[in-house]
């Protein structure tokens, strides 16, 4: 390849969200390049994803579901409750009308599940690319990368960061929840049986997703708790866990290798300017408290892929293009945003008034079956879901 070589689309990024759009654009007649810093389409990333049951029409539809089903975990059932205090909402796929509000899969299946899919696509593959800059423009922008120890570049219409938003500069708003995600799998005396929890405990909240015959954890850290909680033994860590969470699914018996993620809402201050859209992470990361993320990258991916389907080539990037896929992304995205910061804020806040407000709240939702399934299609479907 020359620094010559002009693409309709560069997707910089080829991880799940990167790789999705890819796999959308497949029958597009589109010249797409994916650039991927890593040597191949694979991933060891501990993280366990929530899929939202609209997630997996997407994926059924990029072909991908199949492969993917049989590592996916069905959720029956989400309980949704704070500790120490009353009340408490159930949410069951069965009063939806479908058979599971959505699905837990390991961050590395999902994406073995994408790549397979990827050399089908009919993108070019460009693997152990860095880019290391990008000069987005009305008409042809460029993207330049370091390959095998040289500099190269390629041209395209629209360049689409799908890189995570850690590597390439950009205006971003940070809010720092001062909380991190100590996740780890872990083994219950009682079996899951499809049921998923969200706890909110006054320092943070946990999650349980059942995953295979075991369950996925989220517990949501204080950032000057990590360190300590890290190094506990698995015995003293259990008893912890125990202890916040409490014993509807019996004893806590064994727990997996931990890893930790710092917890932050980073928002790019500009998802489209002339000749460039941010999609995934790279638009928004989100506390994982809500399992949003991946679910909101997604639907930027497939949105994205239909605008290109929508326009010619030559608009790609250009005023009314842009316009589109804003219009297209804008409610779900800030809804998205919204709910998962306002969860955060409202459940970590310990004051009685507040506490009682909540558990109101939650029994209000569970009793009113209209409200419950309002949130459910949300959870399901985005926000913009009515
Ligand atoms: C603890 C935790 C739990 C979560 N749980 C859920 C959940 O239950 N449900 C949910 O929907 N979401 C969840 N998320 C969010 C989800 O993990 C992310 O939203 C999703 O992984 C983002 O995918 P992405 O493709 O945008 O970015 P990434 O996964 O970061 O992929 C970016 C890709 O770009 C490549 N890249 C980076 N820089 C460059 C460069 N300069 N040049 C070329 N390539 C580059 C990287 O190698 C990588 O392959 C969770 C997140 C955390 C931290």
């Amino acid at each position: 390849m020359s620094s010559n070589d002009t693409f309709d689309i560069a997707i910089v990024g080829g991880g799940p969200v990167g790789a999705a759009l890819a796999i959308a654009l497949r029958d597009s007649g589109l010249a797409v390049a994916v650039l991927e810093a890593k040597q191949e389409f694979a991933a060891r990333d501990p993280r366990a994803l929530a899929l939202a049951e609209g997630t997996r029409l997407i994926l059924a539809r990029l072909g991908v579901w199949d492969a993917l089903a049989p590592h996916a975990t069905a959720i029956e059932t989400i309980h949704v409750s704070q500790r120490g205090r009353i009340g408490r909402a159930l949410l069951e796929a069965r009063d939806m009308g479908v058979p599971a509000l959505g699905y837990t899969t390991a961050y590395g299946d999902l994406y073995q599940a994408l790549a397979a899919a990827l050399p089908e696509a009919g993108a070019t593959l460009i693997t152990g690319a860095r880019v290391s800059a990008v000069r987005p423009a009305a008409g042809l922008g460029l993207v330049e990368f370091e390959q095998g120890g040289s500099v190269r570049g390629l041209s395209a219409r629209l360049i689409v960061l799908a890189d995570g938003g850690k590597s390439l500069p950009g205006a971003v708003k940070i809010k720092d929840y001062g909380q991190s995600a100590i996740i780890c799998t872990v083994q219950t005396e009682v079996g899951h049986g499809g049921r998923a929890y969200e706890r909110f405990t006054p320092a943070g909240p946990m999650a349980l997703l059942p995953l295979g015959d075991d369950y996925a954890l989220v517990w949501t850290t204080a950032n000057d708790l990590v360190e300590t909680r890290m190094a506990w033994d698995e015995a003293t860590f259990l008893e912890h866990l125990q202890a916040a969470f409490g014993d509807r699914q019996g004893r806590f018996l064994a727990a997996g290798p931990r890893s930790v993620f710092p917890l932050r809402l980073v928002t790019a201050s500009a998802v489209a300017e002339p000749g460039l859209v941010r999609i995934g992470n790279a638009a928004q990361t989100l506390h994982p408290v809500a399992g949003q993320g991946f679910n909101l990258g997604l639907r930027d991916a497939w949105w994205l892929a239909e605008c290109a389907l929508d326009f010619p080539r030559e608009a790609f990037g250009g005023p009314e293009f842009l316009a589109a896929y804003r219009k297209r992304r804008r409610a779900d995205v800030r809804g998205g945003i919204a709910m998962t910061d306002i969860l955060v804020e409202l459940f970590a806040n310990d004051l009685p008034v507040l506490s009682q407000a909540r558990g109101l709240a939650l029994t209000a939702m569970d009793m009113l079956p209209l409200v419950k399934q309002s949130f459910a299609r949300k959870m399901m479907f985005g926000v913009q879901a009515w």
